[in-house]
């Protein structure tokens, strides 16, 4: 698959279907712009890449709504050289909009089928999180915090407290909390040892799961 000029064009569109549901960081909608999410997916499913849609992407996961994603890169109000833990790596796709923001990621993937699959596709498209990591990111990153953000792309029952420890002073974890339906949650680190919590919409996310290793 290439990405083409039919490609960009769609991605145009798909970014004003974002504004108008309420997207305004214009630093994410020029990551959607610029990133060819339909290199993300299976061909299959090349058709569907510019709808603001989830998709399967195997071993039962999917790839985030474009929606979902620029709502929770906008919620952790990157600057450039920030430090981030992504959990969940997927496709790859809300790892390649954080590097698009110029951050530093660090990406950890619980199924090692995507967690390799999606390790060479990064290698081939020359897009350079810090870390993939396989492993459980309910224990976060220890070795590599404290964050400047975390960003938690399943759906989690509990909010970790590996990963509220794991946030710098000001640092930001947005996570989708809930078991069915999530509300997405942002948890500011206002000192070492309180946070600030704030609430916005539902959202449907695949579970996070523990760790079978
Ligand atoms: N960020 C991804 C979203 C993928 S869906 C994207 O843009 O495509 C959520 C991902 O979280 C799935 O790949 C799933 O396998 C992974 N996941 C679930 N529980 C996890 C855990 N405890 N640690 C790390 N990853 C986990």
């Amino acid at each position: 698959m290439k990405d083409t000029l039919k490609h960009s064009g769609m991605r145009n569109k798909l970014a004003n279907v974002l504004i108008d549901k309420g997207i305004v960081d214009n630093k994410v909608l020029d990551a959607v712009r610029a990133i060819p999410r339909h290199l993300f997916m299976d061909s299959g499913f090349e058709g569907h890449a510019y709808q603001d849609k989830a998709f399967p992407i195997g071993a039962d996961q999917t790839i985030s709504q474009p929606y979902t994603v620029a709502f929770q890169t906008q919620l952790l109000e990157l600057k450039p050289n920030y430090k981030i833990l992504e959990i969940g790596t997927g496709s790859g796709y809300q790892t390649a909009v954080l590097l698009h923001l110029k951050a530093r990621v660090y990406t950890i993937e619980r199924q090692l089928q995507l967690f390799k699959k999606t390790s060479i596709f990064f290698k081939k498209m020359s897009y350079r999180p810090k870390k993939v990591i396989f492993g459980d990111g309910y224990k976060g990153l220890p070795e590599e915090a404290p964050f400047d953000g975390i960003v938690v792309t399943a759906g989690s029952p509990e909010v970790p407290k590996a990963l509220m420890s794991q946030l710098k002073v000001g640092g930001r974890l947005v996570i989708p909390v809930g078991v069915n339906e999530q509300v997405m949650a942002l948890y500011t680190r206002k000192t070492a040892t309180e946070f600030e919590k704030k609430e916005y919409g539902s959202f449907r996310f695949v579970p996070l799961l523990a760790n079978k290793n």
